[in-house]
């Protein structure tokens, strides 16, 4: 991911090199290249704009003297630039001051929940932490065998609803219309955080259901479950394949559940990654984590700088 991206700038900057003093139409024909660099890679309009503006009044005020050449002294620019877009500092999990610290995870289906929930667990558990999986997305059978095997893949327990009360009836929402799930989220929820306490597990991770696309229901049961469990973090998963809809689709969940940071899955994937990286800037929520594979250590904590390096690289 970003191959295009990044090459596109390299190139860009190539042109400056050997300059001894950056002129106006110099600095122009840069912002050109990397306005339409980015707009290729699909990077969102706004946070383009807000981008060339940055680099532009930066560029043109800039000191074309001590250590760095002016070529040096733009792509240094673009570099922070590209830090403060992708959220500036690294940020990770804020944990309670009392146990158990509560993550929700939330997104669209297929964007990498469930997966997430066994390498985010796993990364916890690295570090010291002992934490339980919830299983709570319940309009899929599947999805609670699923988060079951990705548990035991990790090491973390689940916990889940007893199968059975899964009856297949219809779930009743808080608008009257019926829900087909086949238990209640908000009722396994809190019943998996109380368990998490009995069982003095520091951290709960609860995977929620998505849909394919943003609705109304999901979205609503989304927020019910938030509302009911308080969450510490909620972590909006966004498949970075999905391109220019990733966008819109933060967007409909910052509104819906206003998560607190953002996991970008299949990193791995060759998708053009713009639109997910416009997902910081446009909700002012940080990325926090990476997914770049479908195995358990597939993860890895997003630091903007690196990523920003990465690309410049
Ligand atoms: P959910 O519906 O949001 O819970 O999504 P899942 O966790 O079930 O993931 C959907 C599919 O994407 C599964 O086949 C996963 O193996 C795959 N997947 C998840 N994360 C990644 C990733 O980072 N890279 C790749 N290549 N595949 C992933």
């Amino acid at each position: 991911m970003f191959t295009s991206l990044s090459d596109r700038l390299t190139a860009t900057f190539k042109n400056l090199r050997g300059k001894g003093r950056l002129s106006e139409s110099d600095v122009n024909a840069t912002i050109r290249d990397i306005r339409l660099a980015l707009l290729d890679a699909d990077v969102s309009l706004p946070v383009v704009k807000k981008f060339t503006h940055a680099v532009r009044e930066r560029a043109m005020g800039a000191e074309v003297s001590g250590a760095l050449n002016p070529a040096q002294q733009v792509v240094k620019i673009v570099n922070e630039e590209l830090v403060d877009i992708l959220g500036g500092a690294t940020r990770t999990i804020v944990f309670a001051k009392n146990p158990p610290t509560v993550i929700m995870l939330a997104g669209l289906q297929g964007a990498g929940k469930t997966t997430l929930a066994g390498k985010l667990g796993r990364w916890l558990k690295e570090q010291g932490h002992t934490p339980i999986l919830v299983a709570a997305d319940l309009q899929r059978p599947n999805a609670v065998t699923q988060l079951e095997v990705v548990g035991e893949r990790a090491g973390i327990p689940v916990y889940a609803p007893e199968r059975g009360n899964i009856g297949g009836h219809d779930a009743v929402g808080p608008t009257g219309e019926g829900t087909k799930s086949f238990g209640d989220p908000v009722a396994v929820s809190r019943a998996g955080i109380e368990q998490a306490r009995r069982a003095q597990h520091d951290v709960v991770i609860v995977d929620t259901a998505g849909r394919l696309a943003v609705d109304e229901n999901l979205m609503q049961q989304a927020a019910d479950i938030r509302a009911a469990i308080s969450p510490d973090e909620v972590l909006f998963v966004i498949d970075a394949m999905i391109g220019q809809a990733a966008v819109d689709t933060a967007l409909a969940f910052q509104e819906g559940v206003d998560f607190t940071g953002v996991v970008l899955s299949k990193l791995d994937g060759d998708a053009r990654g713009g639109a997910a990286l416009s997902v910081a800037s446009v909700t002012g929520r940080p990325i926090m984590f990476a997914s770049t594979g479908e195995g358990v250590k597939d993860f890895e904590v997003f630091h903007p700088d690196r990523m920003a390096s990465r690309i410049l690289d």
